[in-house]
């Protein structure tokens, strides 16, 4: 029998196994149209590797590794540090990775210029889904903390890039969808009307009205499209598969939905084929960071 503490683990392993492996198996199909991805795969349900990044098979994108880089910090440090985590992500640009955004990159930038990890000034133009994409090692370090710990924690890392309201919005309600998941709440539905109560106060991001598609970098069309996959199927697989063959953002609505149905499904859940094909390097990193910051949890500094 498992105590509660370490089915807890389990499950946290399983959200960031399942963030690179959405990754892994998006970025194959990044930018192209569903029609597209008919044309050239049928359905798209294997990790192949390719795309217009012409990765490796079981090569993850900026979604897994700006996670790992704010993983790595939050370890080191044992605090949610702005300052540590511009540093990590900065080292992480340093590398040259092909795919970096433009949001997250001007936005770096900005920090290598001024010092200053944090943007105090609100971008009402841009809201992009690259805070959301990586915010999985915050979900893990602030379960079981109040609300207002885990705004304030989610804003020291998408506030050096994305300092934008409908960002922190999508960003809060994914955590918080994660922390169910932990929880090892089972019923889809219960998890559904959280969703739909939050919707009351940020009406911008109603799923239940028309079928996205091809959804953009915009946070809006990014949850939409996760919502629907993951609400309207019932496994990992399923949600996984249906997400990436709607194409556009591919690769990140295939992070977002994976941590999510990651922790909600566990990780018996997540095809043992995708497992197997994914980088080892990177599938030990996400193990290991899972437990140390669920073990570290108590410690840090927020
Ligand atoms: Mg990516």
């Amino acid at each position: 029998m498992q105590t509660t503490e370490e089915l807890l683990i389990e499950r946290a392993v399983a959200a960031y196994l399942g963030l690179a492996v959405g990754d892994a198996l998006g970025a194959t199909v990044e930018f192209m149209t569903p029609r597209e991805i008919i044309y050239q795969y049928g359905q798209h349900k294997e990790i192949i590797g390719g795309g217009w990044l012409k990765l490796p098979v079981g090569s993850i994108t900026d979604d897994t590794q700006m996670s790992l880089a704010l993983g790595q910090s939050i370890i080191n440090t044992k605090s949610i540090s702005a300052q540590s985590i511009a540093e990590a992500f900065n080292e992480w640009m340093k590398t040259n990775p092909p795919d970096i955004g433009l949001t997250v990159r001007r936005g770096l930038l900005r920090y290598r210029k001024t010092q200053q990890p944090i943007d105090l000034i609100e971008d009402f133009q841009c809201a992009g889904n690259g805070a959301c994409m990586r915010l999985l090692p915050i979900a893990l370090a602030t379960f079981e903390q109040s609300s207002e710990i885990i705004k304030n924690a989610n804003l020291k890392h998408a506030h050096i890039t994305h300092p934008n309201a409908l960002s922190d919005a999508a960003c809060y309600m994914v955590i918080q969808l994660i922390h169910l998941g932990l929880k090892g709440e089972k019923n889809l539905e219960d998890l559904q009307r959280v969703v739909n109560e939050w919707l009351e106060t940020n009406p911008q991001f109603e799923y239940r009205k028309k079928v996205c598609q091809n959804p953009s970098a915009f946070i809006v069309e990014t949850l939409q499209a996760v919502f629907q996959s993951f609400f309207n199927t019932t496994s990992f697989e399923e949600c996984l598969i249906d997400v990436v063959n709607r194409g556009g953002d591919a690769d990140t609505t295939g992070a977002i939905a994976g941590m999510i149905a990651g922790a909600f499904y566990g990780k018996n859940a997540i095809p043992i084929n995708w497992l197997e094909k994914l980088n080892p390097n990177i599938s030990q990193q996400c193990e290991e960071q899972a437990i140390k910051i669920m073990q570290l949890r108590q410690q840090i500094v927020f």
